[in-house]
This record gives structure tokens, sequence and C-alpha cells, in this order.
């Protein structure tokens, strides 16, 4: 009986965040990797969706996700080039990439 045994879910598998420093930075960290220098804000979720690039899914509201825009582009102050991520289609986009139109 799937209903007698204890949730599928292994917490202690779940990759931890201090949370020290997730307060110190406010969620905030930079990431430089090959497609450029980031800033990667978490964010516990918004009041509306966003359409994630790495999945082309919606982020449905009130779903944790990160923001992410690059550091490093001088065209702009990034803020126009932020874009929503699930979190973990962000931590899988090295070997995806964002879905391009
Ligand atoms: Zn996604």
């Amino acid at each position: 009986m799937p209903s007698s045994r204890r949730s599928g879910k292994r917490p202690y598998a779940a990759p931890h965040v201090p949370l020290d420093l997730d307060r110190a930075t406010g969620g905030r960290s930079s990431v430089s990797a090959a497609d450029g220098d980031w800033v990667v804000q978490r964010v516990r979720g918004s009041d509306r969706e966003y359409r994630c690039p790495g999945c082309d899914q919606l982020i449905a509201p009130g779903t944790g996700h990160v923001v992410a825009w690059r550091s490093d582009d001088l065209l702009g102050d990034g803020v126009a080039g932020r874009r929503h991520w699930h979190s973990a289609c962000w931590q899988a986009r090295d070997r995806r990439g964002p879905t391009r139109h």
C-alpha cells in the first residue's frame, strides 16, 4: 500500500542552502558562466507568471524560482534582460541552453 509508506521524498537528498548566506546576500549571487557573467536572484514567488527560457513552460504564480540577468551587458543596465527561470532549469542550462525563438 503506497499510503502506508513514508513519503518518497527524501529531504536529506535536497541541496542545502545555508540560510545565513542567503540572508546576507538577499538570495543574490554572481555567477560566471560560459555564456557570460550573471547575477542570480532567488525569489520566493511572484504574483504573476513567467515563461521559463529553459523549458519554455510557465512558472506559476507563487512558485519559487530565480531571476537572472547579465551583469556584463554593457548595452544596458541588465534589468531589461532579466529572465525568470525555474531553479532547476537555471542550474541545467549549461547542458540544455536557453530556448531560442
Ligand atoms: Zn523551466
